[in-house]
This record gives structure tokens, sequence and C-alpha cells, in this order.
């Protein structure tokens, strides 16, 4: 079952305009959020960050956060699985005419659920690879648009080169994952680019921020470079279906020698923790 402007209907049945900016433009944004044991997680953070998104890109909410919640937990409950990933796009609707400019429409509201397995802690303790490109991404990174072309190349070059991620840069600094936020670890500190405009700040940042000082480590949104990088004592990516992973081998080279710091291991935990809470 999928949710579509208003209706649960079987996916197989779901269909939009061919007018639907969404289709024509990218014209639209959206969310991925977890569920966990049938709770969905962190939703006042994803539905507050959709808003940002929204007003950013000037498409009116169609619903309230009660409103939200309603239908979410109502798509939850058609599927048997209690680990769900939920993903949510509002587009700005379909028009008459392809055109660039925009009068209001009725936003195109769909959402469907998929099983979620995060990857367990011994699968995630072997380490993962990435590789460095340049950041060719439009300015506006922090509102979570369905425009994706840029990601989506990057996705492919990863999965051609058999990486997990790819890591971006602009002008020497390293803004985040084409799809995850990025962290070092040097002697204790947590540095991580700040939440502007470069990056989009994830759910999943803000709660390793939390866990990393539970962790007793001093945590620094600032922004470092490729060679903080090949200095550093740990190098991880945070999604919320990735969870917190860490990179041990970035363009061939290993991180701290391949080995993973001890500090990821409190924050994984400690991360694990507040999905229970
Ligand atoms: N940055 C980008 C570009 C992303 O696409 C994502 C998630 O898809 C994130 C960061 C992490 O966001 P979150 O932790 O909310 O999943």
């Amino acid at each position: 079952m999928v949710f579509l402007n208003g209706a649960f209907i079987k996916k197989i049945k779901a269909s939009v305009s061919v007018m639907d900016r969404g289709f024509l433009f990218g014209d639209g944004v959206y969310e991925v959020i977890p569920v966990y044991q049938g709770k969905i997680f962190r939703l006042t953070e994803h539905l507050d960050r959709l808003q940002n998104s929204l007003d950013s890109t000037q498409i009116t909410n169609p619903y309230s956060h009660d409103e939200w919640r309603t239908i979410l937990t109502k798509l939850n409950s058609f599927s048997p699985e209690l680990d769900q990933s939920l993903y949510l796009q509002v587009t700005r609707g379909a028009d008459t005419q392809r055109k660039h400019n925009f009068d209001a429409l009725t936003p195109t509201v769909y959402i469907e659920a998929n099983p979620l397995t995060p990857k367990t802690k011994s699968q995630l303790k072997v380490g993962f690879s990435a590789i460095t490109r340049e950041d060719i991404r439009w300015h506006r990174c922090d509102i979570k648009s369905t425009s994706l072309l840029a990601n989506i190349l990057y996705a492919q070059e990863a999965k051609q080169d058999q990486v997990e991620e790819v890591i971006l840069s602009r002008n020497h600094e390293i803004t985040e994952g084409a799809t995850s936020n990025v962290f070092i670890l040097k002697d204790k500190t947590l540095f991580t680019h700040p939440a502007d405009s470069n990056i989009l700040s994830g759910i999943t940042r803000d709660l390793v921020i939390s866990s990393a000082k539970a962790c007793k480590l001093n945590v620094q949104e600032t922004s470092f470079s490729l060679s903080d990088i090949q200095r550093a004592d740990g190098l991880w990516i945070s999604s919320s279906t990735r969870e917190i992973m860490p990179i041990t081998l970035l363009d061939d080279q290993p991180i701290n020698q391949g080995v993973i710091h001890s500090a990821w291991s409190c924050v994984y935990d400690c991360y694990q923790q507040l999905k229970n809470d």
C-alpha cells in the first residue's frame, strides 16, 4: 500500500499526471524517516526539516504535524515489518502547461514504506570504502530536494567503483557525502561541517553529535580538509538508513591504518540506545 493525495491505494494503481512538476522539473522535496519496532523515529525533527524545505521552495505544506503523524502511522500499519523506512515526497503539483515559473498549485503527496534492515554492529565493524569527488551540487543543499541529478551521478560512480559512499569537497573543504553527513575524529574531538546551506543537516548528524558528547568527545562543527581526513583517527558517515558507518579506506588509502577507533563503538552504542527511548 502507498499513500497518494489523500488515499491509501495499491502501489500498482498509483499514478500522477505527466504535468506534475515533480515529473517535469524535479520540483519537490522529500524525507526519509526510519521506523524502529513500529515507532516512527524522530518524526518531529523530520517534519520540521520538511517544513524548512517546503518554505524554501514556496510549496504549501498540505498537512499539519498531527495529520502527517496519522497518515504515516496508518501507512506503517499496513506492513508487518517492525523496522521500516518511510519515503515521503511533496511536489509542487500538476500545472496545465510546462513553464519554469509557477502559480499556486495543489501539492502532490506520495508516501511509501519499505522494509529497513540496518547493518548490525558486527557488519559495520568490518569498515567501508569511499572515494572523494568535487562537490558539483548547487548552494542550497539544506533543501532536501527531489532534484538529485548530481547525487545520482555520484551514486553511480560509487557503484562502479564498488565503494559505499562518495565524499564531497568544495574549495578544499569537505562538505558531506552524496547521501550522508561526514565526521572525522582527531584527538578526542569529532569534527563535522557546520549546518549551513552547503550540507543537508541530517537528523542522524544531530544524534551523532549528542551521542559523541555522551561519549565524552568534544564536538566541533567546523569544516576540515582532505588532508585532515588523512591524518584523522577515524572517518564516519551518517544517515537515517546507514546509521553511523566507519570508513576505513578513502581513495584506496587506509584511515587510521584501517583500524576503527574505540570511540566509534561508544557513539554507535549510544545511538542504538536513543532508538529504544
Ligand atoms: N546529506 C545528504 C546529501 C543526504 O542525502 C542525507 C540522507 O539521505 C544525509 C545527509 C543524512 O540525513 P539523515 O541523517 O537525516 O538521513
